[in-house]
């Protein structure tokens, strides 16, 4: 069995401000700049730019690279890639220490070596990937683009979410009378409009009133 050392995330959103992917990756790197991180530096490898550093910002201290890319098309796209050779080192010094100190048996051992392997390493990745995510996203530049912080969400369902005139979860034209999406059931969150109503459009149609007292 053998644990990717390299983890590769992706941070990607759709942004109705067309926004130079230059300027954002100088953005963010101002802003990651701010945090204690060593050996900094951008790198250009085949016309894209990618901002290398590394970091201790883990629950064991240890050193891990990052490398983050931006790409705008239109969908603003940030990878992030976590190379994390050295919790292995770590895990190994542990094992190593625990086979001198303790007193199991050997298949003991190699079951505890490896739940403590599993589970040393998810914690550690989860720990980290969250820790770089939050970073670029308390970055100004994310929070200005994507102030509702909503990841994968494709370009029509924002084109959705920005016109009152269409279901936001499916699509589907929602008059301003609707309460609920006559498609998929969403409840839409808005005052119902009344209007008054013109008889004279209707001079065939036998009209009655019927007053309903209301309700308090
Ligand atoms: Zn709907």
């Amino acid at each position: 069995m053998a644990f990717p050392y390299k983890i590769k995330q992706t941070i990607k959103f759709y942004c109705k401000d067309k926004i130079n992917s230059a300027l954002f990756f100088d953005e963010l790197y101002k802003h990651i700049e701010k945090y204690d991180i060593f050996d900094k530096k951008i790198e250009k490898i085949n016309e894209k730019k990618y901002l290398k550093f590394s970091s201790k910002n883990s629950i064991v201290k240890f050193l891990y690279h990052v490398e983050i890319s931006v790409d705008i098309t239109d969908y603003v796209k940030i990878e992030y890639t976590i190379i994390i050779i050295e919790l292995f080192k770590i895990i190994l010094l542990i094992i190593v220490i625990i086979a001198f100190f303790s007193r199991f048996s050997f298949d003991k051992f190699l079951i505890f070596s490896f739940i403590f392997t599993l589970l040393f390493y998810l914690i550690n990745l989860i720990y980290i990937t969250n820790q770089i995510k939050n970073i670029i996203k308390s970055s100004d530049i994310y929070k200005k683009l994507n102030p509702n912080d909503e990841d994968e969400l494709s370009k029509e369902q924002v084109e959705w979410m920005n016109n009152p005139n269409i279901c936001s979860a499916c699509g589907t034209q929602i008059n301003d009378f609707d309460k609920k999406c006559p498609d998929c059931g969403l409840y839409i969150d808005r005052k119902i409009k009344t209007i008054i109503f013109d008889k004279t459009k209707y001079k065939d149609v036998d009209l009655h009133y019927k007053f309903i007292k209301k309700k308090k």
